[in-house]
């Protein structure tokens, strides 16, 4: 009988704990033993684990957060560290280890299995989605409702004072949350890291859609949805830039870790569920130093490596319906 380890790493996202719930209960089902590593890496070097049985799953699937915590981990990124974590799994008798994170937490994986020769899977989880090889990560879709719903509320408020709101939304590096919270809350241009050229280029844009607007409207409210990390010196330079061209009365919202929380939407769970049951099948397989995904809602398996090597792109077709409804709709 198998001996698994699961553990939850980097920053937390909201159906980690569906995960969990559903390795704990293919796990019963299969027979094997599963262990839970706390506080991510961290546990994996303090050899702070807590068996993970039936007991566990009461209640599980709904919670936000994840109930084995999660953490950075500064010494699991020297060789020490990764020889130490290599030692603790060969002393626990771990024959595969599960982990459920961010292309950080994969890179940090990878680099285990140069010191371990048990079994690796990744499972990703990141309100980011900026992970390559699956149509979407653990916690996304939780996110965009978010910041959609905060996105509603600033405009209640942005329409009563007919003023100009600026948002801010999470993604490290990619645009998927900003423009996806963007579209489905109707907010009136967007600015995400795939497009942006220079700051000066986008401000253009941007004053032409506002004047556009107000010529055609009058006074009205204007949201503009930015993606963390895009803007040079974030709202606070973009509220600037606007001034410099006459356009006051900017209000910046920063969503911030909110985003991160609450209970996992439908499709964070089915996701969830669905990668957590096929990890655990995978259990014993020669596949190692791979990554569960979902494409077109099957499961497949990519290796760790292209998870973070391939850029991924945003959708298409969302990409057109943002400019022709948001950035680009008015003309000159
Ligand atoms: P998110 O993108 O949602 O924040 P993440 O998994 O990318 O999640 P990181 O903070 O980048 O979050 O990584 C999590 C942990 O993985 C790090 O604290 C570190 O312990 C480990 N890690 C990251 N990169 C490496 C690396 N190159 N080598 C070894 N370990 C790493």
């Amino acid at each position: 009988s198998k001996r698994v380890a699961i553990l939850t790493s980097g920053g937390d996202a909201p159906g980690m704990n569906a995960c969990i719930r559903a390795a704990i209960i293919a796990c019963q089902k299969a027979e094997y033993t599963l262990l839970g590593y706390q506080h991510g890496y961290n546990g994996l070097l303090q050899q702070e684990h807590v068996s993970l049985s039936l007991g566990s799953t009461h209640n599980l699937i709904q919670q936000g957060g994840t109930i084995l915590h999660s953490a950075r981990c500064k010494e699991f990124k020297n060789r020490e560290g990764l020889m130490k974590a290599a030692d603790n799994l060969k002393q626990a008798e771990i024959d595969t280890l599960i982990v459920i994170g961010g292309d950080g937490s994969f890179r940090g994986a990878s680099k285990l299995s140069e010191h371990w020769d048990g079994q690796i899977i990744g499972i990703p989880g990141t309100i980011d989605n900026d992970i390559a090889g699956t149509d979407a990560t653990i916690g996304y879709f939780t996110a965009i409702d978010t910041a959609m719903s905060s996105i509603d509320k600033v405009r209640d408020t942005a329409d009563a004072f007919e003023r100009i709101f600026l948002v801010e939304v999470m993604g490290r590096n990619a645009g998927f949350l900003a423009l996806n919270a963007a579209l489905s809350s109707a907010a009136d241009y967007v600015v995400v890291p795939e497009f942006f050229e220079s700051a000066e280029t986008e401000i253009q844009k941007m004053v032409t859609q506002i004047k556009a607007q107000r010529a055609l409207k009058g006074a009205v409210s204007f949201i503009i949805v930015v993606a963390e990390n895009v803007w040079p010196n974030g709202l606070a330079g973009l509220t600037e830039a606007l001034q410099q061209h006459d356009i006051s009365d900017v209000r910046p919202v920063t969503l911030g870790h909110v985003q991160r929380g609450g209970s996992p939407v439908a499709q964070d769970r089915l996701l969830a569920t669905t990668l957590g049951e096929h990890a655990i099948k995978l259990v014993g397989s020669e596949a190692t130093n791979i990554m569960v995904g979902e494409v077109n809602q099957h499961p497949v398996t990519v290796p760790l490596s292209r998870t973070w090597e391939t850029s991924k792109p945003l959708n298409d077709a969302r990409v057109e319906a943002m400019r022709t409804l948001m950035n680009e709709r008015y003309s000159e």
